[in-house]
């Protein structure tokens, strides 16, 4: 499959993903937690299902997460929606309203008008896993969903992965789309960025309360890697705020990173 993707098959992918039943004890788990809910969540209706990709077909930078959260993803049905004013989708969220590429800056339900420009926001994993550890034949699994996603999306210059889990499911997919992955093969590192194929594939520590309530990633830090990870995949005339200077590194060679301000050497993703 080349990398000429339409909309239209995108839905037809969203639909395959939605029905999957693949990984049994994911499935057991997404629908136990649909039914027994959270106490704050007990008049809505969970999504319970496999979490499809979302935002801008044409985009230009997709962003990939760990898995949905479980009150969430898992219970609004759309990628990092949900997690509450001080979660992941938010801080995603303001990051990238912050330079112009969502409507809002932040996401709660599926029908909150929430719309992003040039920015597709997808997983590793979509069912959320007990206690956000997938098992290494779940990621393999859902990883054929990524491929396929990242084929579709045809315009993609530059993929962020938020968390090491996530990162490490990116380098597969690339491989798998028959991208050679360099050598020494890319760690992960927060602000790290490598050329991969026709891709910047660039690292970012998870936006989990985990990270950002305990001091391990700052919001500002975090901010200026989804804008370097922005103006690599050419979404410069989109980006309307100042940040973090453009990288110039050549290909196959990763630059400096930018900030690493929050970084700590223990830091585990939470998602
Ligand atoms: S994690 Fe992926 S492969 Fe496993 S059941 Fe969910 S959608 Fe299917």
């Amino acid at each position: 499959m080349g990398r000429s993707g339409s909309g239209s098959s995108l839905e037809a992918l969203r639909r395959r993903i939605v029905s999957c039943r693949k990984c049994p004890r994911l499935v057991d788990f997404r629908e136990e937690v649909a039914r027994r809910k959270r106490r704050a969540f007990a008049d809505e209706e969970y999504w319970g299902r496999p979490v499809p990709g979302f935002g801008d077909p044409g985009a230009r930078l997709v962003v990939a997460g760990l898995a949905p959260a479980a009150h969430g993803a898992n219970r609004t049905g759309r990628m990092f929606t949900g997690d509450g004013p001080r979660g992941a989708g938010d801080t995603l969220m303001r990051a990238l309203h912050g330079i112009g590429l969502a409507s809002l800056p932040f996401a709660r339900s599926r029908d909150d008008g929430l719309s992003l420009r040039g920015v597709y926001l997808t997983a590793a994993l979509r069912c959320v896993p007990p206690g956000n550890r997938p098992l290494a034949r779940e990621l393999e699994n859902c990883l054929p969903f990524l491929v396929e996603e990242l084929e579709l999306l045809g315009k993609a210059k530059a993929i962020l992965a938020l968390g090491r889990v996530a990162f490490g499911a990116c380098l597969k997919a690339l491989e798998l789309m028959g991208h050679p992955v360099p050598r020494p093969r890319p760690a992960f590192g927060h602000g790290a960025r490598y050329r991969i194929g026709p891709y910047w594939l660039v690292a970012s520590y998870h936006p989990s309360r985990q990270n950002t309530q305990t001091g391990r990633l700052s919001e500002e830090s975090f901010r200026e890697v989804v804008a370097g990870a922005a103006r690599l995949a050419g979404l410069r005339g989109h980006i309307r705020s100042k940040s973090a200077p453009e990288a110039k590194a050549p290909p196959g060679k990763a630059p400096s990173p930018p900030s690493r301000r929050g970084r700590s050497p223990n830091h585990r993703p939470a998602r």
